[in-house]
């Protein structure tokens, strides 16, 4: 039997067809969640529907794939952001869809590093597909450690991006659907086992499962399970401090 409740540091419980019912399943279930935005025209709904709860936070995001047609709602990103110590989902795309605004994204991600600096105490939860290197060049320039805590979500980087990431101090939050991969093992073995957080991207993902995630995640570490979902809780707790 599981003792401890389960964590998701990164969902889209908005893009459920059902929001209030996705949020209510999971305050139920008692899964710490974060259920991050993709505009910051989402944040009312999100912030008003997560109002009050124990356990699901709404975090205020700005998606790089949507930065090439929404760019100008910056302002409204930063009118909101005194309203929530969540962030998410930032960070910069490179895959071939999104390259060519890749320079507007990377703006954007500086200005919104840059004023999470500003407010402080802020936990950014990451996207960093094919452009793990800008994302941390721009981390380590506009936000110091002490100013902010970034979550690294379904990171796919390269030995050397992944070693520079656990000197700069930042969480990975891994899902099943990455972790049934090759380079997702070779991730989950390598990060610092306090550093480790569960996602499930939902409902982006194949197989939504924190379960699955942390079995995958102990069957690599050669841990037992109870450990795993021990050490998360923990890490939960550390991170948000
Ligand atoms: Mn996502």
């Amino acid at each position: 039997m599981r003792k401890v409740s389960l964590v998701d540091f990164h969902c889209h419980l908005d893009l459920y067809p059902d929001h209030e019912t996705a949020i209510n399943r999971r305050e139920n279930a008692k899964t710490y969640t974060l259920s991050v935005t993709t505009t910051p025209q989402a944040w009312p709904q999100n912030r008003n529907l997560t109002t009050g709860k124990c356990y699901v936070r709404a975090a205020l995001g700005l998606h790089p794939q949507v930065v090439a047609e929404r760019a100008s709602e910056i302002s409204l990103w930063k009118e909101y952001l005194p309203e929530t110590r969540y962030v998410g989902e930032v960070g910069l795309d490179g895959s071939p869809d999104h390259k060519d605004s890749l320079e507007l994204q990377k703006d954007i991600f500086a200005d919104i590093l840059k004023t999470c600096a500003k407010e402080g105490n802020k936990v950014l939860s990451v996207h960093s597909v094919r452009a793990v290197k800008d994302v941390l060049d721009l981390v380590e320039a506009n936000l110091p450690v002490d100013r902010g805590s970034v979550v690294l979500h379904w990171f796919t980087g390269g030995k050397k991006q992944l070693q520079r990431a656990i000197e700069m101090n930042c969480y990975f939050s891994f899902n099943a659907d990455m972790l049934e991969t090759a380079r997702g093992k070779e991730v989950v073995s390598v990060v610092p086992l306090e550093r480790i957080l569960t996602e499930t991207d939902a409902p982006f993902t194949k197989l939504p499962d924190i379960e699955c995630a942390v079995e995958l995640i102990a069957r690599v570490r050669k841990l037992p399970e109870t450990e795993v979902y021990e050490a998360i809780k923990e890490n939960l707790k550390t991170l948000l401090l």
